[in-house]
């Protein structure tokens, strides 16, 4: 039997984790553990590359966010789930591949030019900033990964990951693969405002928001902004309330909210508490693996221990490959 492709990916522990998280990436990571051998990580280093002035949080999200990722299925019994800071080697694959990676590569990277104007609050001139594609690429080519599912707007990301593996291939000789990226679809899950889902504009609904809270932010959702009163016909195709139906409402309800909205025999406010119900009731099995999770802190523990303990030996053994392959 051919043995399975390696892949990997990490989240920033930047926030609790919501629906746009679970649909953009996390149900896709649950879905992939039955195909790929699967390396996943809470990548705190990087979330120091823009929180670096207060990191305190980040501490408590790495816990919040393990608990996350298995309340929503991620088993490691099937994936290798760990966190960046405990596995020592990637900042020393940083630093290596930081000595071959051309500047002009790191300037013209296309995420670095949008955050720098996107997150004007903070002071992001600073090197760990811009080489953050560097240490990304640490982290992946140091499990000699085959793929790392993105969306379309990260693929820049792993092509900066090909041309340093290649480099570094190049200089010393066959060490890395070159990963792919594996398309993924992105979430069409909004904010309650109709942003991007984000935390940082407060229109996010949370895997750990209790049933009341999502009520109340379903409540408070825009919807069909044409619509002013009861009694004016709706227009759900440009309807966030009803993008969320697609996702948690059964067919033949959606099919009747799409018919009644348009001649106003609905209202938003029912409208919103039908999705409501669906939503609470869909996040319910996310919800009990939760607590389950929660009330046993020592075996959240010990599965990053012992997530961590596979990640190093499978690292440190490509770091041999790599200072073999240096003379260092
Ligand atoms: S009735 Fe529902 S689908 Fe129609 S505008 Fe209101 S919230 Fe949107």
């Amino acid at each position: 039997m051919q043995p399975k492709k390696r892949i990997l990916s990490g989240m920033r522990p930047t926030g609790p984790l919501h629906l746009g998280n679970l649909h953009g990436a996390l149900l896709n990571w649950v879905d992939m553990q039955e195909t790929y051998d699967c390396f996943f990580f809470i990548a705190d280093w990087h979330a120091l590359t823009s929180d670096y002035e207060d990191p305190r949080a980040i501490g408590g999200y790495i816990n919040e966010m393990m608990i996350d990722w298995l309340s929503t299925g991620l088993d490691p019994e099937k994936s290798t789930l760990f966190v960046q800071s405990h596995i020592k080697t990637h900042a020393e694959l940083f630093l290596l591949l930081s000595m071959i990676t051309p500047v002009p590569w790191l300037e013209r990277n296309p995420t670095y030019k949008d955050q720098i104007v996107q997150l004007s609050n903070k002071d992001l001139s600073t090197f760990g900033f811009l080489g953050y594609p560097v240490l990304q690429a640490a982290d992946i080519i140091i499990y000699k990964a085959n793929g790392v599912p993105v969306g379309v707007d990260q693929v820049p990301h792993v092509e900066i990951t090909r041309e340093i593996a290649r480099r570094f291939n190049f200089l010393y000789g066959d060490v890395f693969p070159e990963p792919e990226a594996i398309l993924t679809q992105t979430s069409k899950i909004l904010g309650t405002d109709r942003r991007k889902m984000s935390k940082s504009y407060h229109n996010a609904i949370y895997l750990s928001d209790a049933p009341d809270v999502i009520a109340t932010k379903a409540a408070g959702m825009i919807t069909d902004p044409q619509r002013a009163r009861r009694t004016d016909p709706g227009n759900p195709d440009v309807c966030n309330v009803f993008e969320f139906h697609k996702v948690y409402t059964d067919r033949e309800t959606v099919d009747r909210i799409n018919a009644e909205c348009r001649n106003a025999r609905i209202g938003c406010v029912e409208c919103k508490q039908i999705m409501a119900q669906n939503l609470i009731q869909a996040l319910e099995p996310i919800r009990r693996q939760r607590k389950y999770y929660e009330d046993r802190p020592d075996l959240v523990a010990d599965i990053i221990a012992s997530g961590g303990r596979k990640a190093t030996t499978v690292s440190q053994q490509t770091m041999a490959e790599v200072r073999a392959a240096m003379k260092i």
